[in-house]
């Protein structure tokens, strides 16, 4: 053997093992395209034996959906000397499944030796689906599966271009879970998590093939609804708020889901998918603040409530350190004798530019920040307080009355609370029984357990219980059965078209009976004139507040009214109205 011959061969053997143990597939096919030669590594990625495929052509074996793309990759091959980019497609296992593998030909036609073309081709299936799941993950939640907030966005850029085209237009729904806080807070984020997957699912439910959902935060949630009209927008919210009402079964029977949609749509409302989901937040935020589970249309004008909702945000956070909040005293009579009985604690923010900020403007806010939480605590501290000063100073006049002081769910759900009140009755030297609690019925649907244990703590401090806008929320009924509650507030919705309507003093009368059977006094809210106070009075409703008998009042105005009783002015105490 020349010295020659040995280095050839050597390189040959050296050739053979390289390719006998690389995992890379290398088939040798001539200008026919039929195989020459397959390394032994085709046995472990596709299950074939070399001898099985060496004098058949390889386009066999592709996937027939990809066979037109090699056959021209492949001409491109012959065409070209050298290296070609490289091409996948899926290759068939001799299971009969499909792997995904990437070729590429080194087309060595011209090659004496070789004369044919080198495919070197590998699996590629794992690194797909990784790349798959990737892609997926970049544009869909997790949790829920929905699209995200990126393809959200996407979607809506390309339904604006095609409604732009079509003369359509394009909804755009976002939608809140009300106090969905509390929730997580209460029950724990598992909870929380299935919630919101439960949630997503009845959103689907709700649209039509082509509609999209989305979730884009934490409890929020998007819909795109192409070719909408606004009646078609309006309709699926309701259709998403009925569905969301159902009991969640999973959770436990006390569990609730719901919502605040606000809608824009592109032939007014907005132009971008920017502007169109900023104007459906917006819309949501108007939905929230007029009772939750509702839905919302975007008005232009609501711009300025959402400008002064972001000014509001960031002032309010300090506004109580500041001295910006203080409290007006809604007096609640007594419908039958006409004396006060009681007051309601009602909080006003003085904004230093704006004046008096009303609380359907801040408390919703403050809910959601968390605010609350400090805000009425010092709400609560101060009205104890001021019932305190009023006792001592006129006993006789104010050692009977009552203050009534709302707490919104997000403090009942907070853990300071009982610390809180506690400390506001020790301090001031007050009996709970001279105190009332308003609470709404959502708050007591949310968890049930919590809200129990909470309020069944605060009677034991004497404290009583009143429902807030009683006859607005959902689980009503339930929730007196279950709730320790000890009066009942009527909706001042309610009220308000009594003797304009047939259907209304019904309801109303429906209430105080309601009140009657459970024992529990009830308190009529928001009369305005005589008429309503008349027939309240014939339905036998025990106390009443409202702009008609009082507005809330400062408390020197109180002072003056206690200190006329006290001279002897029989206008407030014990004067029948
Ligand atoms: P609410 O507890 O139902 O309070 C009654 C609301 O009805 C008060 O509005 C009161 O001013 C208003 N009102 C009373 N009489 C009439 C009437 O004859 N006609 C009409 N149209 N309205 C009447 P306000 O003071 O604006 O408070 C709104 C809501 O803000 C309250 O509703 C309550 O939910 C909340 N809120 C007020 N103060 C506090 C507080 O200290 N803590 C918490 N958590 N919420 C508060
Ligand atoms: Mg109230
Ligand atoms: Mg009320």
């Amino acid at each position: 053997m020349s010295p020659t011959e040995e280095v050839g061969d050597r390189a040959e053997r050296r050739f053979r093992a390289l390719v006998q143990h690389t995992t890379d597939l290398i088939t040798l096919v001539d200008d026919r395209m039929t195989i020459r030669f397959q390394s032994p590594s085709i046995e472990q990625s596709l299950g074939w034996l070399p001898d099985e495929v060496i004098g058949t052509k390889p386009i066999v074996l592709v996937h027939p959906g990809d066979r037109s793309r090699v056959i021209l990759y492949w001409r491109q091959v012959q065409e070209r000397p050298g290296v070609h980019p490289a091409i996948d497609f899926r290759a068939l296992r001799k299971d009969g499944s499909w792997r995904t593998v990437e070729t590429i030909a080194n087309n060595l036609l011209g090659d004496d030796e070789l004369a044919g073309v080198i495919l070197t081709t590998r699996d590629i299936t794992d690194r797909r689906e990784l790349e798959t799941r990737l892609a997926h993950q970049a544009f869909h939640d997790e949790l829920t599966g929905l699209a995200n907030r990126a393809l959200f966005n996407d979607r809506v850029k390309h339904a604006l271009a095609v409604a732009e085209r079509e003369y359509g237009s394009v909804a755009v729904l976002f939608l809140d879970l009300d106090d969905f806080k509390e929730v997580n807070d209460s029950l724990g984020h598992q909870a929380g998590d299935e919630l919101l997957v439960e949630t997503a699912r009845r959103i689907e439910v709700c649209l039509r093939q082509g509609d999209t959902a989305a979730r884009l935060s934490g409890d929020e949630f998007g819909v795109l609804l192409e070719r909408a009209t606004r009646e078609s927008a309006t309709g699926v919210a309701e259709r998403v708020l009925e569905r969301l009402r159902d009991p969640v079964a999973s959770a436990g029977p006390e569990v609730f889901l719901r919502a605040s949609i606000g809608i824009a749509l592109s032939d007014t409302d907005g132009r971008t998918a920017e502007e169109l989901l900023r104007n459906a937040d917006t819309a949501m935020y108007r939905a929230k603040a007029s009772g939750k589970s509702s839905f919302a249309l975007f008005k232009q004008s609501m711009h300025a409530a959402a400008l002064l909702r972001l000014e509001l945000r960031s002032e309010l956070e300090s506004a109580v350190g500041r001295g910006e909040m203080s409290l007006r005293y809604q007096p609640i009579f007594d419908l039958a004798t006409g004396a006060i009985a009681g007051f309601e604690a009602l909080l006003r923010w003085t904004h230093p530019r704006r004046g008096i900020v009303p609380p359907e403007a801040f408390i919703p806010l403050a809910e959601e920040m968390g605010t609350i939480v400090r805000v009425g605590g010092w709400a609560f501290e101060t009205a104890v307080q001021q019932l305190r000063a009023w006792e001592t100073r006129w006993p006789d006049e104010a050692g009977q009355l009552w203050m009534s002081i709302n707490l919104s769910t997000r403090q009942l759900a907070d853990r300071s609370l009982l610390p809180t009140v506690e400390q506001a009755i020790g301090k001031a030297g007050i009996s709970g029984s001279r105190l009332i609690v308003e609470v709404t019925e959502s708050a007591l649907a949310i968890d049930a357990a919590v809200a129990k244990e909470r309020l069944e703590a605060l009677q034991r401090l004497g404290i009583r219980v009143a429902v807030d806008d009683f006859g607005t929320g959902y689980s009503s009924l339930g929730v007196l059965e279950q709730m320790p509650v000890d009066v009942l507030k009527i909706a001042a919705r309610f009220v308000e078209r009594l003797g304009t309507s047939e259907r209304r003093p019904r309801l109303v009368e429906a209430m105080v009976r309601l009140g009657d059977t459970l024992d529990l006094p009830t308190v009529a809210e928001g009369i305005e004139n005589a008429t309503q106070l008349t027939l309240l009075q014939l339905l036998g409703c025990e106390l009443g507040q409202g702009f008609h008998l009082s507005r809330p009042l400062r408390p020197e105005r109180v002072e003056g009214l206690l200190a006329r009783a006290a001279a002897g002015d029989p206008l407030l105490v014990g004067h029948p109205l």
